[in-house]
């Protein structure tokens, strides 16, 4: 079984005032994962689909009086909505090319103690997998047992980690729209060198000592998660969804270039 991430920046253009899909990628990317040889769990990023409201409504963040609660569960419910609606555009693609594509809300089965899954019923993802069909859950905004914050969002990078551990799968592999994690942010320095193999020795931090790498972002979020799996003995690595064939060689198993974490 392969656990395949399709970041949101490669589905969508993130940085987009409103959400965007990135059309081109999309069919491209649903074209390449309709090869798939092998049991199969999509998790997609939500990408300018989700962060344009999560920000407008600052979810995860402590609940500040009842207005403020008030608005965050109407941000909730946007941001909710508005995920769902990429995930549709994005499980129709795949299932118009033979792909059994069960798009799967994590708001509806998993739940969060300060921003970390507490509560996921695996069950019916697994019977789902039992029965041929292809799981595809999202990043999305979750209840949290914290009463201070109430709601949080959670990433789909958490999903797939949390998942990866559970399930036990042969490859958890993660796209997004660079080749893998570099020495520095490759989009604002053209210098960055790729590092092939990232371990919990590699040096890596936000400081900008010249002899470890400088990870932001997302990235640095993904980093995290993924050394966080390397610890249980689950390897994962990072590839670019925006290089034509990448996905296609790696969900029909095939290798791909990009950073192994392990
Ligand atoms: P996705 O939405 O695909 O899951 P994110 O946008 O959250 O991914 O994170 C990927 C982005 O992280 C890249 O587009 C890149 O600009 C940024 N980034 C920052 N630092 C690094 C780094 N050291 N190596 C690779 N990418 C980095």
């Amino acid at each position: 079984m392969i656990i395949l991430k399709i970041g949101g920046s490669a589905l969508t253009i993130k940085d987009a005032n409103k959400p965007t899909i990135d059309e081109i990628n999309l069919d491209r990317i649903v074209k390449e994962i309709s090869v798939y040889n092998q049991d199969m769990i999509i998790v997609h990023g939500a990408g300018s689909y989700g962060h344009i409201y999560a920000t407008e409504y600052s979810i995860g963040s402590k609940i500040e009086n009842e207005e403020d609660n008030t608005a965050k569960i109407e941000g909730f419910c946007k941001t909710q909505s508005s995920v769902q609606l990429l995930n549709n555009i994005f499980c129709s693609k795949l299932q118009e090319l033979g792909v059994p594509a069960i798009g799967l809300q994590a708001s509806s089965f998993i739940t969060t103690l300060d921003k970390r899954i507490d509560n996921c019923n695996l069950d019916v993802i697994k019977e789902y997998l039992k029965k041929g069909f292809v799981p595809v859950l999202y990043g999305d905004p979750v209840l949290d047992h914290n009463d201070e914050i109430k709601y949080a969002i959670l990433s789909g990078d958490q999903i797939i980690t949390y998942l990866a551990e559970k399930l036990n799968p042969n490859k958890v592999i993660l796209s997004s729209d660079v080749d893998g994690i570099y020495t520095d942010n490759p989009k604002t320095n053209p210098n960055a060198k790729l590092i092939d193999i990232v371990t919990k020795d590699t040096k890596l931090s936000l400081t900008d000592d010249k002899n470890q790498a400088d990870i932001t972002g997302g990235m640095a979020g993904k980093v995290n998660e993924l050394l966080n799996l390397a610890k249980y003995g689950i390897e994962s690595q990072i590839i670019n969804a925006e290089k034509p064939g990448n996905i296609e060689l790696a969900v029909s198993g095939q290798k791909v270039k990009g950073t192994i974490i392990k």
